[in-house]
């Protein structure tokens, strides 16, 4: 597509069961059945395979969708290809998040609604889009829910709680210029970042975990004065875990790789090349 707005795969998923009229968790048993490794059983399909996280099930579900021919390249709608630098587990946010004016645009234009797997992850603010606050709450006064990352909501871009329309404007929009204010130089690198981190990811070659540790150094070298400690604290991470990043035992959270990029002012797509030869 070309934009940040490349579809998340649990939200493809969701719309393929919907579409053949199945339980969600039933198409996930059927395709884990399907993958080459007949060790893969269904009945692990029950715990959260469905977040576009890394977890392993969502590598699962992938592999057994390309066997199928359905879609090719479907780790590129996860954060899989940045597994071997980045930690999984603070990827994703307590709840959703969404773009109002990108479901406007997508219901105006009769466009099947889908959540892109960028915004699901914790650390984005605004929409790379259309640089504006994302919203994470329902815009109906009466109900405002958060909306959870719940298996069995197939409506895509309503409220779980009273289906309202989620790209509704808040009646307060004469207060943008406030919001808009809001959103610092740090919001605007990381939508950037995550927006060439979806969307390049195919193209590029994302070192392997040994050499994370090796880019930091130089780092440290060009930007920290040679001071570890002094990474350390401006990635907020504690000094030790230096020491297992050097045994490829640690991987940096989306976090403490942004804070690097931001702080260097290296784009995420030149820091992972670093120094390297
Ligand atoms: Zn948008
Ligand atoms: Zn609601």
């Amino acid at each position: 597509m070309g934009t940040s707005r490349v579809e998340g795969l649990v939200s493809y998923v969701k719309r393929l069961a919907y579409a053949h009229n199945v339980k969600v968790n039933s198409l996930v048993s059927y395709l884990i059945t399907l993958h080459p490794n007949p060790l893969i059983h269904p009945k692990s399909a029950n715990n959260q395979i469905l977040s576009n996280g890394m977890s392993r099930m969502i590598n699962v579900v992938a592999e057994s969708l390309e066997k199928l021919n359905l879609m090719h390249d479907l780790k590129f709608s996860t954060m899989l290809p940045w597994q071997s630098i980045i930690n999984y587990k603070t990827l994703l946010g307590n709840h959703k998040k969404w773009c109002t004016v990108c479901l406007r645009e997508w219901k105006e234009n009769g466009v099947e609604m889908y959540d892109p797997l960028i915004w699901d992850l914790g650390i984005l603010n605004i929409c790379p889009e259309h640089f504006v606050k994302l919203n994470d709450s329902c815009p109906n006064l009466n109900c405002k829910s958060y909306q959870w990352y719940g298996m069995d909501s197939f409506v895509v871009g309503h409220c779980q709680t009273c289906n309202e329309f989620l790209g509704v404007e808040e009646p307060e929009t004469e207060n943008i210029n406030i919001i808009n204010k809001e959103i610092t130089a740090w919001d605007i690198w990381v939508a950037n970042n995550l927006r060439d981190m979806v969307v390049k990811a195919p193209n590029l070659t994302i070192p392997k975990q040994e050499k994370m540790y090796t880019i930091l150094n130089n780092c440290i070298n060009d930007f920290f004065q040679g001071n570890r400690i002094n990474l350390c604290k401006a990635l907020e991470i504690e000094y030790f875990r230096f020491r297992k990043i050097e045994e490829a035992q640690y991987r940096l959270s989306l976090r403490s790789f942004l804070l690097l990029s931001y702080l260097t002012k290296l784009r995420v797509t030149d820091l992972i090349y670093y120094g390297l030869k």
